[in-house]
Formats: C-alpha cells, sequence, structure tokens
C-alpha cells in the first residue's frame, strides 16, 4: 500500500479559471479518501489526473516516493469506476469482468484469469449473472460487474467516480457497503468522487471539500460536520444545512453576550472578544434549535414547509423579520402556518468571521 499524494497540482485549460488550484492532498495508504463539493468544484478533474487521463499544468502526483505525474494511465495499476469507462454491450458480464486481464494476456493465462473471474464474481455474489448481457442485469448488479472489473487485475489504487449515482436507496445502500468491504479486503488505497454528503460522510475515512479548485477543509467526516472550517462547508455538510444569520458581539468585562435575530445569548468563549461591537455569523445546526415552549431566547417562527422521514421532521420556518429558520422536530409534521417557539441554544454556536469566512468557534463535541 501507498499514499497518492497531490503535490501543489494546478489544472487550467485556457480561457477559464483553474479547475484546480494548488491543491495538495495526500491519501495515505489503505485510506478510502472522498472528494466532494459543488458542482464544477474539481473533483472529476483531479481523480483524472490521478488515473494519468488529464496532465496537470503544474504539479505533481506521487504514488509513495515516486512521481507519476507523466506515467501512462496504463502502467499506474489502478482499478477504475468512472463516467467514461461503461459496459460494453456487446460482451457478457464475465468477458466485461475479464477485460482488463484480456488486455494483458503476457502476464496472465487463461487459466489465471478464469480463478481470478470466479474469485471476483463469487465474493461480489454475482456468479451466476455471469452469462449475462448488461441490458440483461438490473443497474445495481452492473455496478457490481463494474466493481469486479476494476479490481480483478489486483490494482495498488480504486479510482470511483459517481459509483452509486441513478441507484434506488436500498441499491446504494448495499453498494455502499460492498464497496467499502473490497476497499478494506484487498488493502487498496482509494478515492472516491461523489456529489453526495450522505455517500462521503457514510463511506469514507476523510473528506476533501473542494470549492473552485481549492481545498477548504480535509478531514474526517465527524470533524467536517462537527467543525467545519468556513461557512461553506458548514452549508455543504447537513441536511437540513445549518442555519447561517448575523449577530453582534457585546462585551462588558467578563460578559460575553451575542444579539442575534433580537434575542441576546450569553457566551463564554473569549475568541469572540476581539469583536466587540461587530457583527459575526452564527451558525446553528438545524438539530440544536430548540422546538418547544416560549423562553428568552426563542423566536417565533412560522412553519413554510415540511418533510416527514418518519420518527422526526424537517421544517422550514420563518421568523417576522424574515430569516429562514431550519429545524428539526420529533414525530409529525406540524401544520404549515403554525407558530413555533424556536429556541437559539447560547451553547450550540458555532462562530464565523464574516470577512474571511473562517470559523473562529465551534462547541464541544
Ligand atoms: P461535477 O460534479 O459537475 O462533475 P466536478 O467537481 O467533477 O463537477 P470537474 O468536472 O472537475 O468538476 O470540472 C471542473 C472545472 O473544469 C469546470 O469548470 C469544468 O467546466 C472545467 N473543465 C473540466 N474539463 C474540462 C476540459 N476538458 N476543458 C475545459 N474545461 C474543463
Amino acid at each position: 500500500m501507498q499514499d497518492i499524494v497531490f503535490d501543489d497540482v494546478t489544472k487550467a485549460w485556457p480561457g477559464s479559471p483553474p479547475a484546480l488550484d494548488h491543491l495538495d492532498l495526500t491519501i495515505r495508504a489503505g485510506e478510502l479518501v472522498g472528494l466532494v463539493g459543488p458542482s464544477g468544484c474539481g473533483k472529476t478533474t483531479a481523480l483524472r489526473i490521478v488515473g494519468g487521463f488529464e496532465e496537470p499544468t503544474t504539479g505533481r502526483v506521487l504514488l509513495g516516493t515516486r512521481d507519476i505525474t507523466r506515467l501512462e494511465s496504463r502502467d499506474r495499476h489502478f482499478g477504475l469506476i468512472t463516467q467514461d469507462n461503461q459496459l460494453l454491450g456487446h460482451l457478457s458480464a464475465a468477458r466485461n469482468i475479464s477485460f482488463p486481464l484480456e488486455a494483458r494476456r503476457d502476464t496472465y493465462t487463461v487459466g489465471d484469469i478464469d480463478r481470478r473471474l470466479e474469485r471476483e464474481a463469487t465474493r461480489l455474489g454475482i456468479a451466476d449473472l455471469l452469462d449475462r448481457r448488461p441490458s440483461q442485469l438490473s443497474e445495481g448488479q452492473r455496478r457490481l460487474v463494474q466493481l469486479a472489473r476494476a479490481v480483478i487485475g489486483a490494482p495498488v489504487a480504486l479510482l470511483m467516480d459517481e459509483p452509486l449515482a441513478h441507484l434506488e436507496d436500498q441499491v446504494r445502500l448495499r453498494l455502499r457497503g460492498d464497496i467499502v468491504r473490497v476497499h478494506h479486503d484487498r488493502g487498496l488505497t482509494s478515492l472516491l468522487v461523489t456529489a453526495s454528503q450522505h455517500d462521503a460522510m457514510a463511506m469514507c475515512d476523510r473528506i476533501a471539500v473542494l470549492f473552485d479548485g481549492g481545498l477548504e477543509q480535509f478531514g474526517a467526516p465527524g470533524d467536517v460536520y462537527a467543525r467545519p472550517a468556513t461557512v461553506a462547508v458548514a452549508r455543504f455538510f447537513g441536511e437540513p444545512p445549518m442555519n447561517v444569520v448575523s449577530g453582534r458581539v457585546e462585551v462588558a468585562g467578563t460578559t460575553r453576550r451575542i444579539r442575534v435575530l433580537g434575542r441576546s445569548l450569553p457566551v463564554s468563549t473569549p475568541e469572540v472578544d476581539v469583536y466587540n461591537g461587530r457583527d459575526v455569523l452564527i451558525g446553528v445546526r438545524p438539530e440544536d434549535l430548540v422546538v418547544g415552549a416560549p423562553t428568552t431566547v426563542s423566536v417565533e417562527a412560522s412553519v413554510q414547509t415540511t418533510e416527514s422521514i418518519g420518527y422526526q421532521t424537517m421544517v422550514d420556518a420563518v421568523t417576522p423579520d424574515g430569516t429562514h429558520l431550519h429545524c428539526v422536530t420529533p414525530g409529525r409534521a406540524p401544520r404549515i402556518g403554525t407558530v413555533l417557539d424556536v429556541a437559539l441554544p447560547s451553547d450550540r454556536l458555532h462562530i464565523f468571521d464574516p470577512t474571511t469566512q473562517m470559523a473562529i468557534f465551534h462547541p464541544p463535541g
């Protein structure tokens, strides 16, 4: 197992801003790292550069300590699941899976290929589907065939671009598990490009969040959620997204308060002292807002939309000044137009600098 390293990688096409902008990122040997971010942030470009399908404009890609920036894609021995390498419709599942080995018959005998094919198909539970053409498989089965094809050559790394896109929920959940299992069982170093925060959170050891070709944050899923480095990351992770509103810091001696949505919340963090008399951005996760009886730190908000997921309901409610608050209530959905009392928990506030958009403070846990 070896690290995969982006060393100051920039990729720019003429006439456009860089798709990747001085990216430094190390995927440690044996890690499953997710590349996540909004559409156009450079995820696929990064994966294509590691795979050898694009050359960086500047910078290097390393495998361990070896510079592979200009190494041909076929010589990198990476397993691939990309948008471009769909299954070949005229070949059986078996021939699709063994295709990468057939192309290297100088290395693999027919016996080798058959043995590996049987092993991969059995491990992924698709041994009885090998004679079928792709059109005779379900979408989930086709993805398993792609996964088997990606790993049959015992690659050193697995590169995946949206392997779970457009799948039904049940199939998606199963395939998430299959991919993670394959990654661990084979001791791979893996890179997963996904637009889904849920897939990234569920599957990855660490998540690299890209915005505009730059690395906004790189960390374990729990850290990225609990300690977002910037407002953009805070809003990207979480469903519904984090509430972010403006607040004014008021410090008098050792007493610190933040005035937000017409309420004055006591805070204990000295990080706010330098912002005395100035505005900051306050972030509150929907699940941290408390819906209940009115208190001195609650605001009234009228229910605009609700989305029930059975055991709880996600609510979008609006305050009299027009601020939307996303909150979560247990049980049934409140009626549209119901006025809720939503308490702002002073011990659950994330605080951001309004100019740099960087986090100043996170609550514990
Ligand atoms: P998505 O999730 O929508 O696939 P992404 O994060 O994977 O987006 P990329 O596909 O890496 O983003 O694209 C990053 C930027 O680079 C985009 O602005 C895109 O238009 C641009 N880009 C990608 N490939 C090329 C190319 N071959 N020529 C010119 N510009 C390109």
